[in-house]
């Protein structure tokens, strides 16, 4: 039998008026207990409540953002209740009319649109706080009367995922509006929930509040574990019980606090000190002219408006600030991209080194804009840029001026460079005979050389421009990385490993290439393609990472086999995918210097000369080059054009995303560990009719985190209760944080369609990685786990994150 979940929130926020709803007292957290208090909040016998109008326009302005029904008369009444926190044994609330019905919430979920319906708004005040300590309880009354605007969302979420999503999106909003500050560690923003399992169509259960949920994390935990327990409850034959349940985050586990009382119990009547009150055409002008635009909007208009990618767009606008910052930065001239990129990377990086704020550094848009026209303009590179946009925090100084007060103005007249390379040059013979006969090592000595002479302020591009014209060479780092393209045929037919030696001197004077190529050979190890471990790779990501660090290629080509080209070709393109140079993978059916192999082989190197329009990374086969991403190799039995790779899905529409390889300190031991444990963690999985969820939770008992589920072509898998479905694994693996990306074995999206089967994948939180193929998410997952060392979370999110 097949289950539904039903989450409904309560989210409460406090309204950020500089007094309390119904009296004058200071609305402040954090002040000495009981200070900020007078016989109105304290309930004093005929002290009479008068409505705080800004709260009541901060809860429109809510209600009008959540496309809610406005109320033009609400009321309010007393909820009677007895607590020591609420010192009037009655709340002022609003129960026949709230200000706000029938709204909505949009939310983007995996990729999966969802609406989640409001059912109502309403404004209340706040209770006091009562803090135990020891044998006492203290109260502590200065939150009593606090404005406190309730969101009462229909049960239309699933899981706790998805609640704490919603949650996430709130706080973003209400900042965005300016109502709250939503902190939910100071309860300015606060959610209980409702919870109900029940068999699958049969509508909704029975209800299990939920509260005492104090972070998102806590959200997402305490409602995943309910939905656990009452689905126990369920399979076992049991019924489930109304009742209010508190999370423990100690224990990780709700407990039963009370049996629900029915909304009778409070016995609401009208507030008899309180008129209706009428909303009039001034206020619902003023309730208009507080609306912003919403993050979401925001966000999808910086994408189109400035081609931002999703991600950079979402790292700006997620707080309101920011994206002002970032609008200003652009309005006063910065280059959108330019700004974006900065903003994300060292402005963001000195933000946190000196624990500041956009809004209190020294850095206004005004200077960053300045900074990149400068940078620009070619008056400073790159390397000098960080350092000024680091003295615009020091010293708190237009750009302009720090580079002009400082001398860091960028050297950028050819012939002043020529002339120090020349001297260089002059003083280093030694090195330029070696490079001269083939040997390109002292290449970086040479550039640092010319730097140290000019106080780093050389043109880099100018210094490596002229130094290859001095040389009159241009280097190809050929790396060679096994396969069939650098093995050959033994004397009893068997293909054996070999090096590329014959391949290069099959080429080096080819007429048809450029006539300044030289070839280095990197051989990182004589191996078939399917010999290749995560050693093999290390080996392959930081000769290609040194490469590019030190500038000294202008592309680099890499032989490498069939069988598991897919599989390094999406590799290389998540890491190196937006390098400068071309990064040219590849391989041939046959080995030896064949003619297949020697016009692939010349195809990639004209590739890799070809400069910047050539640039990321590439693969080339049989002559023909290709993208590197979603790549299938077939044979066609009979057909005369051979073996071919083939691409799926047209990549680079679905999730473009490159997990930048920025870390090229590390060195090869560390990379080749962090691949291993990655590989350890990672399973490749076709399911098939039949398979046992026995079997991948053996798996992940052995320690398998991620698993790479190739689905049936509409995306779904078996999810009956047998033992041969899969249903128990992805709960298994759920409680234990395992994540399921999901692909199809088909060409074509996995869409996760409206069956019953794949309802119950998505509520066990699997992924669906679009269009991309099997070998493209694992390497994907691969680079992810390589480039950052974070938990299960992080790491779906960044697989997830399309830029
Ligand atoms: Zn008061």
């Amino acid at each position: 039998m097949s289950y539904r979940s039903f989450v409904g929130l309560e989210i409460h926020i406090q309204l950020a008026t500089n007094t309390k709803v119904f009296c004058n007292c200071r609305a402040a957290f954090g002040d000495e207990p009981n200070t900020n208090i007078c016989p109105v909040c304290t309930g004093y016998p005929g002290a009479l409540p008068a409505l705080n109008e800004e709260a009541m326009r901060l809860s429109y302005v809510v209600a009008q953002t959540l496309h809610c029904d406005l109320t033009p008369a609400c009321e309010f009444e007393r909820k009677n209740y007895f607590y020591p926190d609420l010192p009037k044994n009655y709340q002022i609330s609003q129960f026949s009319a709230p200000l706000g019905t029938n709204g909505y919430i949009d939310l983007e979920f995996h990729k999966k649109k969802k609406r989640v319906r409001i059912r109502e708004c309403h404004l209340e005040e706040d209770a006091g706080k009562m803090i135990h300590a020891g044998d006492e309880s203290l109260l502590d009354y200065n939150r009593a009367g606090t404005p406190l605007l309730e969101i009462v969302t229909e049960p239309d979420l699933e899981i706790g995922e998805e609640a704490e999503h919603l949650l996430q999106e709130f706080r973003r909003l209400v900042r965005y509006l300016g109502v709250c500050d939503g902190n939910m560690e100071e309860g300015s923003l606060r959610c209980d929930a409702n919870v109900s399992v029940n068999v699958e169509g049969a509508g909704l259960g029975t209800k299990v509040e939920i509260k005492n949920m104090n972070s998102f994390r806590f959200v997402r935990k305490a409602l995943n574990y309910e939905i656990d327990r009452q689905q126990d409850i369920l399979e076992r034959g049991g019924t489930i019980v109304q009742e209010t349940r508190l999370w423990n985050e100690n224990r990780d586990v709700s407990e039963s606090m009370r049996v629900k009382e029915s909304s009778n119990d409070y016995r609401y009547f009208p507030e008899p000190d309180l008129p209706p009150f009428h909303t009039d055409d001034a206020f619902l002008a003023s309730v208009e002219s507080a609306l912003v635009e919403l993050p979401r909007d925001r966000m999808q208009r910086f994408v189109s408006q400035y081609e931002l990618s999703e991600a950079q767009s979402e790292f700006i606008c997620d707080e309101r600030d920011s994206a002002d910052f970032f609008e200003a930065a652009v309005a006063a001239g910065a280059a959108a991209g330019e700004a974006a990129v900065w903003l994300m990377g060292d402005v963001q990086k000195l933000l946190h080194r000196t624990d500041s704020t956009l809004a209190a550094s020294a850095l206004s848009p005004e200077r960053l804009a300045e900074l990149l026209r400068l940078l620009a303009s070619g008056r400073i590179h790159g390397k000098l840029a960080k350092q000024t946009l680091e003295a615009i925090f020091t010293d708190d100084k237009d750009p302009e001026a720090i580079i002009t007060e400082r001398g860091w103005e960028q050297i950028t007249d050819p012939g002043a460079i020529a002339k120090i390379v020349d001297g260089v040059l002059a003083e280093n013979d030694a090195a330029v005979a070696q490079i001269r006969a083939g040997d390109n090592k002292p290449h970086g000595f040479l550039v640092g050389q010319v730097m140290r002479a000019t106080s780093g302020r050389a043109d880099p591009k100018l210094v490596q421009g002229v130094l290859a014209e001095r040389l009159s060479l241009n280097f190809i780092p050929v790396l060679s990385f096994g396969g069939a393209i650098s093995g050959r045929t033994s004397d009893e037919g068997m293909v054996v490993p070999g090096n590329l030696e014959n391949l290069i001197a099959s080429v080096q004077d080819d007429p048809t290439l450029p006539n300044n190529l030289r070839y280095t050979e990197l051989e990182l190890g004589q191996f078939l393609s399917e010999e290749i471990t995560p050693r093999d790779w290390a080996a392959l990501i930081h000769a290609i990472a040194a490469h590019i660090g030190s500038g000294d290629a202008s592309g680099l080509v890499v032989a490498t086999g069939t069988d598991t080209l897919a599989y390094t070709a999406g590799l290389l393109h998540w890491l190196f995918g937006d390098a400068s140079v071309p990064i040219v993978l590849t391989a041939s059916s046959t080995t030896g210097e064949t003619e297949e192999s020697v016009e692939s082989f010349k195809e990639a190197v004209r590739i890799a000369v070809g400069g910047a329009g050539a640039a990321g990374v590439s693969v080339v086969f049989a002559s023909q080059r290709l993208p590197a991403l979603n790549l299938k190799f077939e044979r066609v039995p009979g057909s005369s054009d051979g073996p071919a790779f083939r691409t799926w899905n047209a990549p680079g529409t679905s999730r473009r995303t490159v997990a930048l390889y920025g870390n090229v300190e590390l060195d090869p031991e560390q990379i080749a560990t962090r691949l291993e444990d990655a590989v350890k963690q990672s399973f490749v999985a076709k399911v098939f009719p039949g398979m046992q969820a026995s079997s991948l939770i053996a798996l992940i008992d052995a320690g398998v985190r991620y698993f790479v589920l190739e689905l049936y072509d509409t995306g779904t898998a078996n999810l009956r209760e047998s033992d041969f479905s899969l249903r128990a694994a992805i709960e298994y693996g759920h409680e234990r944080d395992v994540v399921f990306f999901c692909t199809s074995q088909q060409e074509g999206n996995v869409d996760f369609s409206p069956y019953i089967t794949s309802h119950e994948l998505w509520r066990g939180g699997a992924i669906p990685m679009g269009g991309l193929t099997t070998e493209s998410v694992y390497s994907r997952l691969l680079a992810v786990l390589l480039t950052g060392e974070a938990g299960a979370e992080q790491v779906a999110e960044r697989m997830e994150r399309s830029e």
